[in-house]
């Protein structure tokens, strides 16, 4: 039994910011983290601000120069939308290993992107898009990069009375190569061991751009910058993939846990950014 709570149910996005600004409510999307939570014992005594009924939050929009997915978007519906695939592969990828049929139907990318959570499925992908988000409160918006989004463990630069609305990137160069592995005991239904995105795209022979993003393996989702630079302007050779990606792995510092050992993780980091590199380049073209 969950124990009981205040729920406010606002119709529009102005009446949830209000409520919040109030600072008397947590915004509740799909509830798929903050329900275990509650049941855990955490969360107790608050008021939940159900984001619901906010249709404004709930679209996926493909511009020239702009994807935007509104924070209520649920994994299903970014699995389900016919340009995604093509828009952002490495997305479209995680969200198609995101948990099960029925919590890919309740989660929002919202909730991904606000509970941070080091194992959050969408935010590697979102990383290597180099995407933003937009933060908005009672008085106004701001844009922030993903990149330097996470402060800490679970920890974000948001405001308690921010709401997060969108996540957007601008579209990928044509002929870049984006992608996304989840280690997990199974696939679906589980928790990310090591999760690794990378964006290569090729310009005259030579990496023009690359970006790395590693989850599960620090207390934040996170970019791998120092092996970035390694791979920036140069062709990539077996040996130059092989330093690069003990540069990300150097930049991890995973935990012990009940689904792996640190060791197992930075083995796995190792491996993983080697073989998504080398498949990337030689998909960029
Ligand atoms: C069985 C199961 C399997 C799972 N599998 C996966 C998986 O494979 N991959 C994965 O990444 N996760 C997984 N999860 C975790 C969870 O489903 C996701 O993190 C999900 O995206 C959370 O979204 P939500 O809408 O349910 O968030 P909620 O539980 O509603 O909220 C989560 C947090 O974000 C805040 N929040 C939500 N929306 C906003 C907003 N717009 N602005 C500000 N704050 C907001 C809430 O206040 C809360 O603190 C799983 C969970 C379960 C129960």
């Amino acid at each position: 039994m969950l124990p009981a709570f205040e729920l406010s149910q606002p119709k529009t996005l102005p009446e949830a910011l209000k409520v919040l600004a109030a600072g008397r409510g947590l915004p509740l999307a799909g509830g798929t983290v903050l329900f275990p939570d509650l049941r855990g014992g955490k969360e107790k005594g608050r008021e939940f601000i159900d984001l619901s009924g906010i249709d404004e939050l709930r679209y996926i929009t493909h511009e020239a120069k702009r994807i935007t997915v509104g924070a209520r978007t649920t994994i299903a519906e970014i699995l389900r939308d016919p340009a995604m695939a093509g828009a952002a592969p490495a997305l479209h990828k995680a969200v198609d290993n995101f948990a099960g049929t029925m919590v890919r139907n309740a989660a929002t990318v919202g909730g991904n992107l606000c509970c941070g959570s080091p194992s959050a499925d969408t935010v590697p992908a979102l990383l290597t898009l180099d995407a933003e988000v937009e933060l908005t409160r009672a008085s106004g918006s701001r844009t922030v990069p993903l990149d330097g989004y996470y402060l800490d463990y679970k920890k974000t630069v948001k405001k308690p009375d921010e709401l997060l609305t969108s996540v957007f990137w601008a579209p990928a160069e044509p002929g870049s190569a984006h992608l996304f592995f989840k280690l997990a005991r199974r696939k679906g239904d589980a928790v990310t061991v090591t999760g690794v995105s990378v964006m290569i795209a090729k310009t005259d022979g030579k990496c023009s751009t690359a970006r790395i993003a590693l989850s599960s393996v620090a207390p934040t989702v996170f970019r791998a910058h120092s092996a970035e630079e390694m791979l920036k302007g140069q062709k990539l050779t077996p040996d130059l993939i092989e330093r690069a990606a003990q540069a990300a792995t150097d930049q991890s510092s995973p935990i012990d846990d009940n689904r792996s050992s640190a060791n197992y993780r930075r083995l796995t980091t190792q491996a993983l950014v080697c073989r998504l590199l080398s498949q990337a380049w030689h998909q960029a073209s």
